[in-house]
């Protein structure tokens, strides 16, 4: 990629997904923002997440022994977001975006904060290269679908799909590259390039779960295992 295309795309980071970011006003807390807007409710779903999902409380004491403790706060911002998006990790200011207007049920919440903090986590343990760098934001799309649930049988199940004895890896490979096509100006073909190279490796990468939680027994497996390596570390 020369220069000058580098620098064209640099303005466009998917950004314009999320109006509320860097647009200079910020809504948040204006007008008429009562006790129970979608922001207020989006809130209350993220500390539920946090609290009581075992693959959001894997993935916050995963960061947190990597040095890169998570703040509900400062890490998190409900904000209103265009189209059907339903949450971003901003990398310039370590936030996850969780798009209020856009996520309705406490399932689908605890998907995306999944999905994000998987980002989060990948951004804190490599230095990974998001703008410039189509094979890293493809491998950790390709762990965020396959790691969050996003693909796990019930959601199939809900969108008529299940059935294949490969579906899990399609699903992957389809939601990663609607993913990257969703902010990244890219063609098909390319993300298709892009994400068919770092498949393999990045599929099989499954920290910090240990394995692929397909469903929320998989996940409290995984973090109580992730808990226990933890002790068995500290008595060494
Ligand atoms: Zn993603």
């Amino acid at each position: 990629m020369d220069q000058s295309k580098q620098q064209e795309e640099e303005e466009d980071y998917g950004y314009n997904l999320f109006p509320e970011r860097h647009s200079g006003k910020f809504k948040k807390g204006s007008i008429g923002e009562s006790l129970f807007t979608f922001n207020h409710k989006c809130q209350l779903m993220l500390k539920f997440a946090l609290e009581t999902s075992p693959y959001a409380k894997l993935l916050l004491d995963a960061m947190k022994s990597s040095g890169c403790t998570v703040h509900k706060g400062r890490h998190f911002s409900c904000e209103d977001c265009d189209g059907i998006v339903s949450g971003g990790f901003d990398a310039t200011s370590s936030q996850i975006v969780l798009c209020q207007n856009n996520i309705h049920q406490q399932a689908h919440m605890n998907r995306v904060v999944t999905h994000e903090l998987i980002h989060a986590f990948d951004h804190c343990r490599a230095h990974v290269d998001w703008f410039n760098n189509y094979k890293h934001l493809a491998c950790s799309e390709i762990r965020a679908a396959n790691l969050s649930g996003d693909c796990s049988f019930s959601n199939e199940l809900a969108r008529f799909n299940f059935g294949f004895k490969q579906h899990h890896q399609t699903c992957v490979r389809n939601r990663a590259l609607r993913s990257i096509l969703a902010v990244r100006k890219v063609s098909r073909e390319e993300a298709e390039k892009v994400v068919d190279e770092v498949f393999d490796t990045c599929f099989n990468d499954h920290a910090p779960f240990g394995r692929i939680p397909h469903s929320k027994r998989d996940a409290k497996f995984a973090y109580r295992d992730f808990q226990n390596r933890d002790r068995y570390f500290a008595n060494l």
